[in-house]
């Protein structure tokens, strides 16, 4: 057996643990199938426009979480960039996260801050104390109008299921505000690599102690390796024993113009009647750069239940699929020699940051367990979020 490690899948969750890894002095190799690093983080620069797009759909890096923070700044410069969506509901356009603005244009009305926590306050369904479902969860925090006209549409399109069958979770990521502020996260710091996040990420594996191999799948290795930290599906590893575990994927139709097609990064289309769900110009995101570019590129998304062949973005967690995932905890848990990592490897739909967070937390585990002659965990970021 070799003595190195292996990390399969190399986004944030196998850079960064590998990263650790190496600089504690052991050798890793890192295979990614893909032929690039970096994941559905993966930007790279458009051919016809020159634009840096998100090949994947956007990614705007935010978090609260200092340690995070400055470790990305260790391996690239970010600029500020503040992620302020628009939405498009009945032919008329509005901002997002639902903000006073928000209110006054989609009720037709001049309230103040007061006023408009008194007017949401008779919108609500106040009877709602405890939401079972996503459908409940909007009823209980904006009320049914509301509800109509930013939530219920956008959410069919998105997991392709009717939102009161989607757990509730889903919808408490957003916020909603009585002032005008249309910043779309509420965390303290928020940018965007200057570089793109390939090269935050290939700056990651720059490492004499770090092999890279893309294009290249684990299964196709001779060699055996201490431990593999797998970050891709947790199901895969398992050729899928308990059946597939759900995932929403992603299509992109690309549009290309001189010009500026939309004047900002990120429209969602909340409506119903129309086939996508966001689209998305990428010269917005480097508006440093932006001015630079005599045509632009922009992607609308649709999505749909990933097939066999499809790159899996996000996790469907509902109560019918959750049987099947504690199966695959188990099988997990029973394993020897590997671990399972990141959003693939943990089932769990995370923000780049909370990546960051579990791979670093990872990294320390591990490590305390080498040192220890203690088995490295199945899945060595439990509780560490
Ligand atoms: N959502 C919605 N309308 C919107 C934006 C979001 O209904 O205009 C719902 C939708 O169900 C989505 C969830 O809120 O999955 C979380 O939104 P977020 O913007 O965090 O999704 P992401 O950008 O991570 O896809």
């Amino acid at each position: 057996m070799s003595q190195r490690f292996c990390c399969v899948g190399a986004g944030f969750s196998g850079a960064v643990l590998a990263r650790a890894l190496a600089e504690a002095g052991l050798p890793v190799l890192v295979v990614e199938e893909r032929g690039h690093v970096a994941g559905n983080c993966h930007t790279e620069r458009d051919a016809a426009t020159g634009v840096m797009v998100h090949r994947f759909g956007p990614h705007i890096f935010h978090t609260a979480n200092e340690e995070v923070w400055s470790y990305v700044h260790r391996f690239a410069a970010f600029r500020r960039y503040v992620n302020r969506v628009k939405a498009v509901v009945g032919g008329r356009m509005f901002t997002l996260p639902i903000n006073l603005l928000t209110l006054n244009q989609f009720f037709g009305r001049v309230m103040g801050p007061d006023e408009a926590r008194r007017w949401l306050a008779s919108e609500v369904r106040g009877d709602i104390t405890a939401p079972a479902n996503f459908e409940e969860q909007a009823l209980a925090l904006v009320g049914a109008r509301l509800y109509r006209a930013f939530f219920e549409g956008y959410t069919r399109k998105q997991w392709g299921r009717e939102p009161r069958e989607l757990p509730a979770a889903i919808l408490k990521r957003l916020p909603i505000r009585f002032s005008y502020d249309d910043n779309y996260f509420d965390h303290p710091h928020q940018g965007i690599p200057e570089r793109g996040y390939t090269a935050l990420v290939g700056a990651i594996l720059d490492h004499p102690a770090i092999e890279v191999r893309v294009s290249c799948r684990f299964e196709a290795l001779a060699e055996s390796f201490r431990h593999v930290f797998w970050s891709g599906p947790l199901d895969r590893w398992f050729a899928y024993r308990a059946g597939r575990l759900e995932y929403r994927t992603l299509d992109f139709e690309r549009i290309e113009r001189a010009g500026d097609f939309q004047g900002t990064a990120v429209v969602n289309w909340c409506d119903d009647a129309v086939p996508w769900t966001r689209s998305v110009e990428h010269k917005h995101f480097a508006p440093w750069e932006a001015e630079g570019f005599a045509r632009t590129v922009v992607f609308r998304e649709r999505s749909r239940t990933a097939g066999p062949e499809d790159a899996p973005f996000y996790p469907v967690r509902l109560a019918e699929g959750e049987a099947r995932f504690a199966a695959y905890r188990e099988m997990a848990a029973g394993a020897r020699g590997v671990s399972f990592l990141g959003r693939l490897g943990t089932f769990r739909y995370l923000d780049m940051d909370v990546t960051i967070a579990e791979a670093l937390a990872a990294g320390r585990r591990v490590l305390a367990c080498l040192g220890q002659g203690r088995a490295i965990p199945p899945f060595p970021e439990d509780g560490a979020a």
